[in-house]
């Protein structure tokens, strides 16, 4: 889920290396390593629910807004679920519109999949009834020095030194949602209106407050009050209220079909 995938010719050919919590690995990466933010460049970053959030409270915008100017659409591989990946800039490297020569702009705020390079999370790292430590592959791409330096990590103290736990923690019923849609037949289709369900939750937590808020929802779902301040007050709390209501809402039809009447 948490991916970024480098399009660059010269990575097609490498193999990822699996690994798991307590897997070590060798890798530094600072501002003096010759290839600092090539990573930046010619990748494809799939953003995740809580990244919208920091990113668009971070550039003050509303996640309307932010969505409009950032992101570019696209579907799940292997689900026909909608994704967002952040648009890149259209000069000759591709580059992320963050990405300076000092470093990244944003970067107490950078995406999930930003923290995790060069690991990438498998998709299984939140399915149910799985280890919870789940699985991880090691990227190692030729354009990447830091494997040439010499600090060592577990992969336990990577995720805890870029701050990944929080964003997966956030992420969890997202990502769960993810992992048991692709489990379906692929004959079984969401309908455009649980597609566009899925994307305001997932994505748009703007337009979903207002759909709690300012609709019957509140009434029609018994949401008590102690949740309602709660994700009244609380962006987070509202996000994680809403990935877990659309889970339950979405597979408690066996033909995902929550909304068709
Ligand atoms: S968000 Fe920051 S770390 Fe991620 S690709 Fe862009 S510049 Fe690099
Ligand atoms: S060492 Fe790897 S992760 Fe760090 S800047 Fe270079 S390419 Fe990116």
């Amino acid at each position: 889920m948490e991916s970024k995938e480098n399009n660059h010719p010269e990575s097609a050919s490498i193999e990822p290396v699996k690994l798991d919590i307590d897997s070590e690995i060798q890798f530094h990466c600072h501002k003096n390593v010759k290839c600092f933010t090539r990573c930046c460049r010619g990748i494809r970053i799939t953003l995740t629910p809580y990244d919208i959030i920091r990113l668009k409270n971070r550039l003050d915008l509303s996640s309307e807004d932010f969505l409009a100017i950032y992101t570019t659409p696209g579907l799940l591989e292997k689900t026909d679920l909608p994704l967002v990946t952040l648009k890149l800039l259209d000069d000759d490297l591709e580059s992320c519109p963050f990405v300076r020569e000092d470093g990244c702009l944003i970067y107490e705020d950078r995406p999930t999949a930003c923290r995790y390079y060069p690991l990438g999370a498998a998709s299984l790292s939140h399915k149910e009834g799985a280890d919870d430590q789940g699985f991880y592959f090691f990227v190692h791409e030729p354009h990447c020095l830091g494997f040439e330096e010499e600090k060592l990590w577990t992969v336990k103290e990577w995720r805890k030194d870029q701050g990944v736990d929080t964003h997966d923690e956030i992420n969890a019923e997202w990502t769960d949602l993810i992992v048991r849609k692709r489990s379906f037949p692929a004959t079984i289709q969401l309908t455009e209106k649980s597609k566009q369900l899925f994307f305001m939750t997932s994505y748009n937590i703007d337009q979903f407050k207002r759909f709690v808020f300012e609709s019957t929802f509140i009434e029609r779902f018994s949401v008590d009050p102690e949740t309602v301040e709660a994700i009244q007050e609380d962006e987070i709390a509202l996000l994680k209220f809403g990935l877990k209501w659309l889970k339950e809402t979405l597979f408690q039809h066996k033909d995902l079909d929550a909304f068709k009447s």
